[in-house]
């Protein structure tokens, strides 16, 4: 590598982790070059944006915890690093549960949480009454619940709008255009983020997709106020998330096997279920407009862990994020830059 310039790197893909990782990167005195496809098939363009660890604490999966924990922590260095507070739209999580079964769940969760060494002393029972005096709008069916402080959320357009202008600030250059062959690309090294189209460029990189609807509610003059933490609901054993945003609400999400790849078309039955239990679990969001009713495609690995490897002296890949790609994007980036640094 000639030492009298920069060394170059090329990033195919300008979702979170490409875009993240592009201005670690460029922080660390890269000269980037970010190749991107477009919005429309971006999981992170449609995702909910919360920060869940302690939220997500499901057996078996002690790792993921762990390491969204730990990622989860680096954001505020993030955001400060992007200049806009804005970006994240609240602190805390409010996990709730409607039926006593619903209720059982959440607490062999908690058990989980509490045998990690992630910070449990920040996942606080609560009971119903404790949970509405802290959401006023929150349902009388609500049974009981957690506190996970300090859980909170991103506006995740906001974000991705955010990290690209301090891409372009940092000297990056961002070109729409959809690379079919990484030997299309010149640079010193190659860092492949492309989601769920990453095993078209790496068929080494096996990765499952799992397609969910997601709905963003508008707040009007009749609404009642827009919650202040995340609530994520048990509601008769389906899982329903309300995401502040400060025009409203991010309701999300569902879960299962997309009939092909390019199936991002929401379905009536998912939105008809979200819309159920976001109604059942804050009763006043009937009377938010219905903004948006949108589909993305989580890329998932087989562990539940994303894939951050070198691939061969060139290239390294970052992808595989499935449900946790906003929060564990800090992690990623520390990581990326590490194994570019060699
Ligand atoms: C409904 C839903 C809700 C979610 N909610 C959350 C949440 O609350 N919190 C959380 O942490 N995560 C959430 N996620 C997961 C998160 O969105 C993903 O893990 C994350 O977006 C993965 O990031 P990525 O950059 O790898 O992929 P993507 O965000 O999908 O970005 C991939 C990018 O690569 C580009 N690309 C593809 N092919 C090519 C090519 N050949 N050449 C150039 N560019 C290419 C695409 O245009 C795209 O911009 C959610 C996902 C979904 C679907």
């Amino acid at each position: 590598m000639d030492t009298a310039r920069r060394p170059t790197l090329a990033v195919i893909g300008g979702g979170i982790i490409g875009r993240i990782c592009a201005l670690a990167a460029a922080d660390a005195g890269w000269q980037v070059d970010v190749y991107d496809a477009g919005p429309t098939r971006r999981a992170a363009q449609v995702a909910g944006g919360m920060l869940g660890a302690l939220g997500e604490g499901h057996p078996g999966e002690g790792r993921l915890l762990d390491r969204s924990a730990a990622s989860s922590a680096m954001w505020p260095d993030w955001i400060d690093r992007l200049g806009d507070p804005g970006i994240r739209t609240a602190e805390d999580s409010l996990i709730v549960a409607t039926t006593a079964a619903d209720g059982e769940y959440l607490r062999q969760m908690a058990q989980f949480v509490w045998s990690e060494q992630v910070g449990g002393d920040r996942l606080r029972p609560l009971r119903a009454r404790e949970a509405r005096a802290l959401e006023r709008s929150l349902s009388t069916r609500v049974h009981s619940g957690y506190l996970a402080v300090g859980e909170g959320a991103l506006d995740n357009r906001r974000l991705l709008a955010a990290l690209r202008i301090a891409l372009v600030d940092a000297g990056a250059h961002w070109h729409r255009i959809a690379i079919t062959a990484l030997s299309d690309v010149t640079a010193d090294q190659v860092l492949v983020a492309a989601g769920m189209a990453t095993p078209r460029l790496l068929p080494e990189i096996a990765l499952v997709p799992a397609k969910g609807e997601i709905l963003r509610l508008h707040r009007n003059r009749e609404s009642v106020p827009v919650p202040t933490r995340v609530v994520r609901a048990r509601v008769e054993g389906r899982d329903v998330y309300l995401v502040p945003r400060a025009d409203g609400v991010v309701v999300g999400a569902t879960q299962y096997e997309p009939s092909a790849l390019d199936d991002h078309a929401p379905r009536a039955g998912g939105v008809a279920d979200l819309l159920a239990d976001a109604v059942e679990i804050m009763p006043g969001l009937a009377t938010y407009d219905l903004a948006e009713a949108a589909a993305g495609i989580r890329p998932c690995s087989a562990d539940g862990l994303p894939i951050i490897e070198r691939v061969d002296a060139r290239t390294v890949v970052a992808a595989g994020h499935g449900r946790n790609g906003i929060v564990l994007a800090p992690d990623t980036a520390a990581r990326v830059v590490r194994l570019l640094a060699g």
